[in-house]
């Protein structure tokens, strides 16, 4: 076979069309794929370029970096749940995509810790309310038993029930007591937005909005809330997601002109939990770039 030469790189390599999903879920969050599945799986759909971006944890991380095969680069990165006012009087739940960060930095280990013992708060207040109301639950022996490497939820009290015998199943205990809003149930102990940006910063990375108009997670975020967000240093806005219609993609795209951001398109991939294929949905090379050379946290790990 005839020598190929040196391996092309630069613009040669964009001209082959590179392929680039920013956003995928692995078993380290709610993905069906390992990380290092989930990386064979990238490369044999075709992928240049991924991005691991669990959810608010960095534990796939090693994994996928010890499965990268020859000629991928892997983004590391996370998917940290957020809350923002809706200018309303409420709440929204939004997802900020962070690229690239250091997950040693200070910024990010204070609000991990807050958010562990907020976790354990919470899932203690919905113990103590099913003890109040005569259930066989011991909010004590339920926080002690806590494995030390998972966040504190209500998967944990869901298996006490199971346990206990007052439910058959977990989702029953969801269904009959653990439903948002419902009885026993105790708000999320989310990060305020603004500070996750600033801190996804503080930390060397590049936070991106992800699917922001995605309906079926409660309310979206509104034009204003995302031009607040670019003020605290929001790099992005996720626009080809596989959850935004033509039209949402659109305006996603006027708006990042507008407050002369990013955007990104990707699959948001979850294996076997949801329909969508890896590579779905891609970034430009562009953008891929900007966001490379605007991160100062880990850098991209070539395989
Ligand atoms: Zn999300
Ligand atoms: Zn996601």
């Amino acid at each position: 076979m005839a020598d190929p030469g040196p391996r092309r790189s630069g613009p040669s390599r964009r001209l082959l069309g590179v392929r680039i999903d920013l956003h995928t879920h692995s078993t380290a969050s709610d993905g069906t794929d390992s990380p290092a599945e989930l990386i064979a799986a990238a490369a044999a759909a075709g992928l240049d370029v991924m991005a691991l971006t669990d959810h608010d944890t960095t534990s796939g991380w090693a994994q996928a970096v010890g499965a990268l095969p020859a000629g991928m680069r892997l983004i590391r990165g996370a998917e940290f749940s957020c809350t923002a006012p809706d200018g309303r009087g409420g709440n929204l739940s939004l997802h900020l995509l962070g690229y690239l960060f250091d997950p040693e930095s200070p910024a990010i280990g204070a609000e991990q810790t807050r958010l562990r013992e907020e976790r354990r708060r919470r899932l203690r207040v919905m113990a103590e309310r099913m003890a109040a109301d005569g259930y066989p639950v011991d909010p004590e022996v339920l926080l002690a038993d806590l494995p030390a490497d998972a966040p504190a939820g209500r998967p944990h009290l869901a298996r006490w029930l199971v346990s206990a015998g007052v439910v058959s199943s977990v989702d029953e205990a969801f269904q009959r007591f653990l439903a948002t809003g419902g009885r026993y149930y105790a708000g999320r102990a989310d990060t305020d937005a603004h500070t996750a940006v600033r801190m996804v910063r503080h930390a060397g990375g590049v936070p991106v909005l992800a699917h922001p108009f995605a309906p079926g997670r409660g309310p979206v975020a509104s034009e204003d809330v995302i031009a607040e967000l670019v003020t605290e240093g929001l790099a992005g806005v996720e626009a080809d997601h596989p959850d935004h219609t033509g039209p949402d993609r659109e305006r996603l795209r006027g708006l990042a002109a507008e407050l002369d951001v990013l955007t990104t398109g990707s699959s948001d991939y979850h294996g076997h939990n949801k329909a969508v294929r890896l590579g779905q949905e891609t970034t430009c090379t562009e953008a891929c770039e900007r966001i490379e050379a605007m991160a100062s946290g880990v850098g991209v790990v070539a395989g």
